[in-house]
C-alpha cells in the first residue's frame, strides 16, 4: 500500500525515467511514431470518468515513448541541444516537488537564495561584472527579450524618454543594429521589444559581424541606439571582435548586448576564454544553461550589468507585492511573476561540477568538435566548410544532391542525427556538439555511420 499519495506515482515515474535514460543512448535517435499515432495511443477525447494517477503517468509514458526523439543521446547533434547532468536533473525533480512559486525572497527564501548563489557563481565562471543583474528565463530567446528590454529602458531614459511609464508611442526611434548573421531569436527580441528586427551591418565569412560596417552605420544616424554582437554563430561557431565592436559602439553611446545562448560558455574555459575576450565590457549577455551547462529542459539566462536598468523594464511592483527592498527579487529580473525555480538546477550543476569541471565540459565539446571535424574532413568527397572555433562544425558532400542525401541517410540510418541546413547558399549537414556524453567514442562511432551511410548511398549510385 502507498503511505501517501504520491509514492506510487513517483516509483513508476523514476522507473520510466530510468528506462529511459539507461537506453538514450543506444536507441533509434529518430521518433518512430507520428503526433497522430501517439494521440491515438493515449485516447483523443478526454473522458468523462477520472483515472488513478499512477495509471495516468504509466499509461502516458507507454504511449509517449514511440514519439520520444533520444536527444540526449551523445550522437545527437541537431539544434543546439545540451544533455543532462546528473545533478541537474535530481535537483530539477525536486524543484517540481518543492513547487516554490520563485518570484520573491519574502515567501521563498531557499529558492532565493539559491538562485543567487547560482548568479553568483555564473557570472564568477564566465568572468562578467560581478554586481550584474540575472534572470533565470525560459531560454536564449526571452533571455535576449528581456536584455533588449532593459536595453531600450536605458537608451531612451538617457535620450529623456521613460519607456516604462509612457510607453514606445512618440519615443524616439531606437537604433538596433547587428551583423548579418544574427540568430532568429534576436529578430523576434526585437520585433516583442517593439523596436523591429535589426538593421544588418555586415559579416565576414564565419558570420563575424562587419566591425567598419558597424563603425559606418552607427555614424549615419543619431540618437539611442542598441549593438547586437554573437558569441557563437549557430554554423560556424564564430565570435565577434568584442573589443573592437564594443569599443565603437559604446563610443556613439550605444548599449551592446552580447547572444551568447551557447558561446557564451567559451568564457568558462581558461583555454577557450580568449575567444570571447573583451565581452565584459558590453551592457549584456543571453545565454542558456540547458544548451552547453547541460541542464534539463528549461533555463536560459539573462544578464545585465545595470542591475537597476533591468529592474526598471522587468520588475513588478504591484500593491500586494513586498516593497522592493535592498536586494532585488526574482521577479525583478524576468519577464514573469510566477516561473518555477529554474536556478536551482544550474546551481546544482555548477556545484557538481566545480569550477575546473565546466571548464572541462567546455573544453570537452570543443574538443569532441575539434575530432569530428578531423575525422569527417577526412572521409573522400566531405568537406568541413566553417573554420572550427568551437562546437560546430559544417559539412558538405560533392554538391547539394549528395550532401542533401546524407543528410537524409542518417536520419533514416538513425545511429547519428544531425541538421540539414543551408549556409552560404550550399546544402550543409550542420554538427552542434553540445552534450557532455560526446566523447572521443561517439565521435568515431559519429564518423563510421558517416562513412557506412556514404557507402550505402554510392552503393546506390
Ligand atoms: C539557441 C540559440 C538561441 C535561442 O535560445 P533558445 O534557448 O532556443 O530560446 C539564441 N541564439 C543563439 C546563438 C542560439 O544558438
Amino acid at each position: 500500500m502507498p503511505d501517501d499519495e504520491y509514492t506510487e506515482v513517483l516509483t513508476i515515474a523514476d522507473r520510466h525515467a530510468r528506462e529511459w535514460l539507461n537506453s538514450v543512448a543506444e536507441r533509434p535517435i529518430a521518433a518512430s511514431a507520428t503526433p497522430e499515432e501517439v494521440q491515438a495511443a493515449l485516447g483523443v477525447e478526454l473522458a468523462d470518468e477520472g483515472r488513478d494517477p499512477a495509471d495516468v503517468v504509466d499509461a502516458l509514458a507507454e504511449a509517449i515513448e514511440p514519439g520520444l526523439i533520444a536527444m540526449s543521446s551523445p550522437r545527437f547533434y541537431g539544434f543546439v541541444i545540451g544533455g543532462i547532468h546528473p545533478a541537474a536533473l535530481g535537483a530539477d525533480w525536486l524543484v517540481s516537488a518543492w513547487d516554490q512559486n520563485t518570484g520573491s525572497r519574502l515567501p521563498t527564501p531557499g529558492a532565493a537564495a539559491v538562485e543567487e548563489l547560482a548568479a553568483r557563481w555564473l557570472l564568477d565562471v564566465l568572468g562578467l561584472p560581478a554586481a550584474s543583474g540575472v534572470g533565470f528565463v525560459t531560454g536564449g530567446t526571452t533571455a535576449n527579450l528581456s536584455c533588449v528590454l532593459a536595453a531600450r529602458g536605458h537608451v531612451l531614459r538617457r535620450a529623456g524618454w521613460d519607456v516604462e511609464r509612457d510607453g514606445l508611442h512618440g519615443a524616439p526611434r531606437v537604433r538596433f543594429l547587428a551583423g548579418d548573421s544574427v540568430h532568429s531569436s534576436m529578430v523576434l527580441a526585437g520585433r516583442m521589444a517593439g523596436l523591429g528586427a535589426p538593421r544588418t551591418v555586415g559579416a565576414d565569412h564565419e558570420g563575424r559581424i562587419d566591425v567598419d560596417g558597424l563603425a559606418r552605420a552607427l555614424a549615419e544616424g543619431e540618437g539611442p541606439a542598441i549593438v547586437a554582437l554573437q558569441a557563437g554563430d549557430v554554423h560556424s561557431g564564430a565570435f565577434d571582435d568584442f573589443r573592437a565592436a564594443i569599443a565603437i559602439a559604446h563610443d556613439a553611446g550605444a548599449w551592446v548586448h552580447v547572444d551568447g545562448a551557447f558561446g557564451l560558455w567559451a568564457g568558462a574555459s581558461p583555454s577557450l576564454r580568449h575567444l570571447v575576450a573583451g565581452y565584459e565590457a558590453a551592457d549584456s549577455w543571453a545565454t542558456d544553461a540547458h544548451k552547453t551547462l547541460n541542464v534539463p529542459y528549461d533555463c536560459g539566462i539573462a544578464i545585465v550589468a545595470d542591475e537597476t536598468a533591468m529592474t526598471s523594464a522587468l520588475g513588478a511592483h504591484a500593491a500586494y507585492l513586498p516593497l522592493p527592498g535592498a536586494v532585488a527579487d526574482p521577479y525583478d529580473h524576468t519577464p514573469e511573476l510566477s516561473r518555477r525555480a529554474r536556478g536551482i538546477p544550474v546551481w546544482a550543476t555548477l556545484r557538481s561540477l566545480g569550477r575546473s569541471g565546466v571548464a572541462d565540459l567546455v573544453d570537452g565539446l570543443a574538443a569532441a568538435a575539434r575530432g569530428l571535424a578531423d575525422g569527417l574532413a577526412r572521409v573522400p568527397g566531405l568537406e568541413v566548410v566553417n573554420d572550427v572555433a568551437f562546437t560546430q562544425v559544417c559539412v558538405a558532400a560533392e554538391g547539394d544532391e549528395r550532401t542533401t542525401a546524407l543528410a537524409d541517410g542518417l536520419l533514416a540510418d538513425g545511429v547519428v542525427w544531425a541538421s540539414p541546413s543551408r549556409w552560404h547558399d550550399r546544402a550543409v549537414v550542420r554538427f552542434a556538439v553540445s552534450n557532455r556524453g560526446t566523447d572521443a567514442t561517439a565521435v568515431s562511432r559519429t564518423i563510421d555511420a558517416v562513412e557506412r551511410v556514404r557507402a550505402e548511398l554510392a552503393a546506390r549510385g
